[in-house]
């Protein structure tokens, strides 16, 4: 049931911010179609496109500019907040303390990994992560998982 729930979330994050990318993509193109980029005054142009009525968007009900670029914004910022609310829910229940050590400096440390992303990897049989820093000796090393907490 839960999981049920996360998918439906993701997926309705997912569909309204990709909403939101497309009306506000309509918004570029018709800027780009009437050569508003061209413009000697961007600006002003584009303050002006907002209320002008564009016959291949309006479809006959008086859509304008405003409205795609409004609706287009608040979709994308719905959508992502959907998207980060989800992921704070996943993070709280399926994070794990993870203790990683350099290779040659033995140097330890913990991060937070979910446990999706460490079966992803290959754990228990696969050890190491990607290439990375080490913040204390400064080599380019593949941190090893000494430990996983619960
Ligand atoms: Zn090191």
């Amino acid at each position: 049931m839960t999981i049920l729930k996360k998918k439906t979330g993701y997926a309705l994050g997912l569909f309204l911010f990709a909403l939101g990318v497309l009306l506000l993509f309509v918004v570029l193109w018709i800027w780009w179609s009437h050569e508003i980029f061209a413009s000697q005054d961007i600006l002003s142009d584009m303050t002006n496109s907002f209320w002008e009525e564009y016959p291949e968007i309006s479809f006959g009900i008086g859509l304008r500019i405003v409205h795609y670029a409004i609706s287009g914004f608040v979709f994308l910022i719905v959508g992502i907040a959907i998207l980060l609310v989800r992921r704070e829910k996943v993070r709280v229940t399926e994070e794990v303390a993870v203790e990683l050590g350099c290779p040659y400096c033995k140097n330890k440390w913990q991060e937070y990994m979910s446990k999706a992303q460490l079966e992803l990897m290959g754990y228990p049989q696969v050890r190491t992560l990607s290439r990375r820093k080490c913040s204390k000796c400064a080599k380019f090393i593949r941190p090893k998982i000494t430990s996983v907490g619960e």
